[in-house]
């Protein structure tokens, strides 16, 4: 190396050739000191003065070889910012070794760097020198950190990490690995993650991993595992392939975190999708999803199934009587019990208020189903004990079966399935009635005679026949009783029971009960400009009772008739629709009151109303109801009920008239129980309005009746 000076004096030859070979030397460590990446510094032991810098030291800090050159070290750019730069100095001539790992220095360009400084003290041929070796370990050591930081990330990340070979050997997993799987990190280094179940739970489910990952290099999705305790847990899982820059899958990293208690709540905001909340039935949308499904396999297997459509009798009563926690829990009792009666595989849902479908699958026949629907009558019939009271309704039931001739779908299954238990309800309640072709097509008719009927409206095809109310006993004819007959062109006179029930929810109800109203009233005005003064009744169907402008329209309907006065119309509504909602039809005939129209209960004693609730009704008449008037008067029993409902009459303070006296014996017995009036064919049926007045004229009661000294009902 430089300046080395040789120590003896040998022979010329020697010498040269000694010569040559320290040049040849000197040469090749030269080349190394020039060519080494470290940077290298030569420092004179005594006075700590740069003696000689590699050029990678010039490069590494950018001050130039000149710049270094014959300085002391603390006195050139970068070692001179560093503090201890002579101490330093000093520590290596007392020991001839000092070794820094990571030594800041800022370059003459200002850039921080971070080298690794060791210096070594030695002798060379009697004189002492200092090398120190300097690396440039910057990058080395942002290497280590971003290692670091990845390594920080595995270990504290939240979710469960694992890294497997290619062939799914696990190499590493991380501490949440071990919380959620319950598997700590040596129990399953080097054992195949297959063993800690985390593959999809099915063949189909798991080829298609295998081939996004092999595709696309990545897969995610929802698999359910089993952890170390045997409980059940659900991960969300991501697995992405490491792959070599040929292509060939190194590694797998699979990432994943536990969702099972967002599955539970997944599940819950289905159930309330698809469940009832207070019975806990499935509801209409999971119905119309199970009706499907069980179409589809009934098709397959060549079965029936039978739809149960289920409504409630009298469950609204209940709900007003005894206010809607009765109702509800009555719902409750029965949803359980008419479950109990069904088999596994069928379902029950609730659809709405108080109506429930039930769809019976896998039925051999019709007739397999008749015992299951008995049983759901039975369970609905049972009484419900409800604090003090015991709870009573019944069911009507509408059953249809699939498959049928025609196709038809889920929802016309449904609506025909409604449509039997309407015809149940009609027919008596608490029983079911079957759905069929026939039915159906005289359905389809109903349509039709609605059409028909619109249409005899229109060709004033309706007639009023009048029917007189009478005073038995003083012969004093009290009123006439306005009843509809539809004069039809090819069928004759047609009853009302005919073609009423027909319209009896259809808006076209409020159409012919106005006209009803008005030719009632405008026959009055005939009447009364004849001389006669004749009060007429009218009934009011419930449809059109229920309207919000009832007492609007009829305060009309008034002002078009003035020369009747209003206290001479009255309205005749049907009990059971009076107590279907009895604040608003006592509401609606307060307003009625007002107007001076009068209202009476028409058949009385039909309807299951309670003394409380007949009182509240501000009604001026009842209307026995004719069924009370059979032929059995003289059984005591018969008596004794006909005698009930009028003392009941008399304890309401409300004016009574007997309907269906047929006979002149009903008009004595009555006579003599203190009921005077009435109505009924022993007097007279109805009649044409033109033939009234003649009938109204000559009429004279029965002997037997005039004849009976006047009673009153407290006697
Ligand atoms: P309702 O109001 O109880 O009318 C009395 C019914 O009994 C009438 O039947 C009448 O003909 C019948 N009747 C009268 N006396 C006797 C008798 O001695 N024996 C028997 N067996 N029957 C007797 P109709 O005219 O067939 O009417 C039946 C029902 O149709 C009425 O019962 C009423 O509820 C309803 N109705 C009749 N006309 C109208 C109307 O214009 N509008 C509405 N909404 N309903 C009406
Ligand atoms: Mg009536
Ligand atoms: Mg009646």
């Amino acid at each position: 190396m430089k300046n080395s000076p040789s120590p003896g004096r040998p022979t010329d030859a020697a010498a040269n050739l000694e010569d040559v070979a320290l040049r040849i030397s000197e040469s090749r460590y030269r080349r190394l000191f020039e060519t080494a990446e470290d940077g290298i510094l030569l420092l004179n032991a005594d006075t700590g003065q740069i003696e000689d810098v590699n050029p990678s030291l010039v490069k590494m800090l950018g001050y130039s070889h000149d710049e270094f050159l014959n300085k002391k070290l603390w006195e050139v750019g970068p070692f001179a910012d560093i503090a201890p730069s002579k101490e330093m100095f000093a520590e290596l001539q007392a020991n001839g070794y000092i070794r820094h790992e990571n030594l800041p220095l800022r370059t003459l360009q200002g850039k921080e760097i971070e080298v690794e400084f060791v210096c070594n003290s030695y002798e060379c041929e009697g004189i002492k020198v200092i090398q120190c070796i300097i690396r440039d370990i910057t990058e080395r050591k942002v290497a280590e950190e971003k290692l670091q930081l990845a390594a920080s990330v595995f270990t504290h990340a939240r979710e469960g990490i694992m890294i497997t070979d290619a062939d799914g050997t696990i190499i590493d997993v991380n501490d949440t690995f071990s919380r959620i799987t319950g598997y700590c990190r040596d129990e399953v280094l080097g054992h195949n993650l297959r063993l800690f179940s985390f593959a999809p739970p099915d063949q189909e489910y798991c080829s298609a991993m295998w081939q996004a990952l092999a595709e696309k290099g990545h897969w995610d999705g929802e698999i359910w595992n089993r952890h170390k305790n045997g409980e059940e847990y659900a991960v969300m899982l991501t697995i992405s392939a490491v792959r070599e820059p040929q292509g060939n899958t190194r590694q797998y990293v699979a990432l994943f975190s536990d969702v099972t208690s967002l599955k539970a709540h997944e599940r819950e905001l289905e159930h309330i999708a698809h469940y009832d909340a207070l019975t806990t039935l499935p509801n209409r949308v999971l119905l119309a999803d199970r009706l499907r499904q069980a179409m589809a396999q009934i098709t397959r297997r060549g079965q029936q199934l039978a739809v149960v459509f289920l409504d409630l009798d009298g469950f609204k009563a209940v709900n007003d009587r005894h206010g809607h926690e009765a109702g509800d829990q009555l719902l409750i009792a029965l949803a359980k019990r008419i479950k109990q009666t069904l088999r596994e595989g069928d379902t029950l849902a609730r659809i709405g208020g108080d109506e429930f479908v039930a769809v019976l699958p896998d039925l051999a026949d019709t007739e397999a189903a008749v015992s299951i629907l008995n049983r759901m009558l039975v369970a609905a019939a049972e009484p419900v004990p409800f604090g003090d009271l015991t709870l009573h309704v019944s069911a009507s039931l509408g059953v249809t079966y699939y498959p049928q001739a025609e196709e038809v779908d889920a929802d016309q299954l449904l609506r025909q399935a409604d449509q039997a238990m309407y015809q149940a309800k009609l027919i008596g309640k608490n029983r079911f009635h079957l759905f069929d072709a026939a039915l159906d097509r005289s359905a389809r008719g109903y349509h039709e005679s609605l059409e028909r009927i619109r249409q005899a409206l229109n060709n004033d095809e309706f007639v009023l026949y009048y029917q007189p109310k009478v005073n038995m006993r003083t012969g004093e004819m009290i009123g006439a009783e306005a009843l509809i007959r539809w004069q039809h062109p090819e069928r004759g006179l047609l009853l009302p029971e005919v073609f009423l029930p027909l319209i009896e929810q259809h808006p076209l109800a409020i159409k012919i009960g106005e006209w009803v109203i008005n030719k009632a009233m405008a026959q009055m005005e005939i009447w009364h400009s004849a001389g006669l003064n004749i009060p007429v009744s009218v009934n009011i169907g419930a449809y059109q009772l229920e309207q919000a402008d009832f007492v609007k329209r009829l305060r009309e309907i008034l002002k078009k008739h003035p020369a009747v006065r209003p206290g001479d119309l009255q309205l005749e509504v049907l009990e059971s629709s009076a107590l279907e909602d009895l604040s608003k039809v006592t509401q609606i005939i307060e307003e009625c009151r007002e107007s001076g129209v009068s209202f009476a209960l028409d058949d009385f004693g039909t309807g299951y109303s309670s003394l409380t609730y007949l009182k509240r009704l501000p009604v001026n008449k009842l209307k026995l109801d004719q069924s009370f008037m059979c032929d059995k008067l003289d059984n005591p029993d018969d008596r004794a009920l006909l005698e009930g409902v009028l003392s009941l009459a008399v304890a309401l303070h409300r004016q009574i008239i007997a309907e269906g006296v047929e006979t002149v014996g009903h008009g004595e017995l009555l006579l003599q129980l203190g009921c005077e009036l009435a109505q009924g064919f022993g007097i007279a049926r109805p009649m044409p309005a033109a033939d009234f007045p003649g009938w109204a004229a000559a009429w004279l009661p029965d002997l037997a009746w005039s004849s009976q000294a006047a009673l009153h009902r407290q006697d």
